[in-house]
């Protein structure tokens, strides 16, 4: 790592740092509204991020494909990239099951449910008859391959919707392949776009640890502490299931990519402290790319296609947070749960974590897919909505961590002969 992304990672952490600090003070001496003075400077910081979002990934992408040089050497790396993201989407949410079955954190909990018993009787016997279970799970999955189609690309570039601009990217960046001379003014454009994104991202990350400060100062001087005390045995199941998960994934990225756990932390760092932060993987992006390329020493190509691609598709945090969402609520309700509704729960929370946005709090609207498809009541959100932001970051910076090693162990799993470097040169000449 050099010199200056370390003292960067340092400036982020102080700025996390103070702004917990700073929060608590401000919740204990009953100053929690001085924050809305300093709120525009975060949103300020989300989004300068987000602008950057878009041109980034537009022209990463697009130049990624490019440099692949053929279709199939981007057909070896996406299916590489996707049997991974999926495989590890799964692990999240059996762990999550287990975490959730093992500590049983609804059973008993005083959510003000109790009285609800003669209801519950009723959606007991909606839950036991599957209400819903196999055709939601294909309603999920036929929502999530229609949403990944663009109809318009300005438009979904306009809504920041990643994934189909990747798709339009990706396909865009074939044309240029079959069309080299034809392409060639818009090549150039598109690398000049990509070499200015990435210029302007490491601008904005010079005024992350204020941005960060903020933010975090934020959350403590404005959280509910009321809610997290009744809520503590859920927030810590889905917490300590987010860890174990950190822990599975920083050992299988260390193993395949031959690097120190340390050395992977360090490189990521300022884009977990952003995740943490912001609560948006998207947002996070253009830090994760940057750090990813530039720490972790993934080869550019990889890290410019796989990255964006697990930012849209690979969430583990939230996979595992909707399980255990799902199953706590259930218990809550005094609501038992078979085999049979818990596969249908690891179906679903992981096409739902599949299908949400990278944005603050997508997984809580998704969670109604996973009710549904198990015949929960959706009105049960409305037990874990008071603590939801401060899961979230957690959440979020594993679904970053998850991207970043993804991409590390897809790279670590191609061939050089895989990836073409000589391409500078193509697309500069
Ligand atoms: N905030 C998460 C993310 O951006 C998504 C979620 O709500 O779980 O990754």
């Amino acid at each position: 790592m050099q010199e200056a992304s370390k003292k960067e990672a340092q400036r982020i952490a102080i700025g996390m740092i103070a702004g917990l600090a700073l929060g608590l003070i401000l919740y204990f001496t009953g100053l929690g509204h001085v924050v809305d003075y300093m709120k525009p400077i975060g949103d300020i910081f989300i989004s300068l991020l987000k602008m950057v979002i878009i041109p980034l990934v537009f022209s990463s992408i697009f130049m990624a494909m490019y440099h692949l040089g053929t279709p199939e050497s981007l057909g070896k790396m996406g299916v590489k990239a996707v049997i991974y993201y999926f495989m590890t989407t799964a692990v999240a949410v059996l762990v999550g099951i287990i975490f959730v079955n093992l500590i049983n954190p609804g059973v008993g909990a005083d959510l003000g449910t109790a009285g609800l018993h003669g209801l519950n009787e009723g959606m007991q016997a909606k839950v036991s008859q599957n209400s819903g279970g196999w055709f939601a799970l294909y309603n999920a999955v036929k929502e999530v391959i229609l949403n990944a189609v663009p109809k318009n690309p300005v438009q979904a570039m306009a809504e920041g919707q990643i994934l189909q601009v990747i798709v339009f990217s990706i396909l865009f960046g074939m044309v240029a392949l079959y069309l080299p001379k034809e392409s060639e003014p818009v090549v150039k454009v598109i690398n000049s776009l990509e070499k200015m994104s990435l210029f302007l991202t490491h601008g904005i990350m010079k005024f992350a640890p204020v941005g960060i400060f903020v933010l975090m100062t934020g959350v403590l001087a404005k959280s509910g502490f009321s809610a997290i005390v009744s809520l503590s045995k859920y927030m810590l199941t889905v917490i300590l299931g987010l860890g174990c998960h950190g822990i599975l994934l920083l050992f299988i990225g260390s193993w395949k990519s031959k690097k120190s756990p340390m050395f992977i932390l360090r490189g990521i760092g300022p884009a977990l402290i952003t995740a943490f932060s912001t609560a948006s993987s998207a947002a996070t992006l253009p830090i994760t790319m940057a750090n990813v390329e530039e720490n972790l020493g993934v080869r550019k190509d990889t890290a410019k296609f796989v990255l964006p691609l697990g930012a849209t598709i690979n969430m583990d945090g939230t996979a595992l947070y909707e399980s255990v969402a799902a199953i706590f609520i259930a218990q809550a309700y005094g609501i038992h749960l078979g085999i049979n509704q818990q596969l249908i729960i690891f179906l679903t929370a992981s096409l739902a974590a599949i299908g949400a946005a990278a944005i603050p709090g997508a997984g809580l609207i998704t969670m109604s897919i996973v009710l549904s498809a198990v015949g929960l009541p959706i009105e049960g959100i409305g037990l874990i909505l008071a603590v939801d932001r401060v899961l979230d970051m957690f959440r979020t910076t594993v679904n970053v961590f998850g991207d970043s090693v993804g991409t590390l162990v897809v790279d670590s799993m191609l061939d050089d002969s895989d990836l073409k470097d000589d391409v500078e040169a193509v697309a500069t000449t």
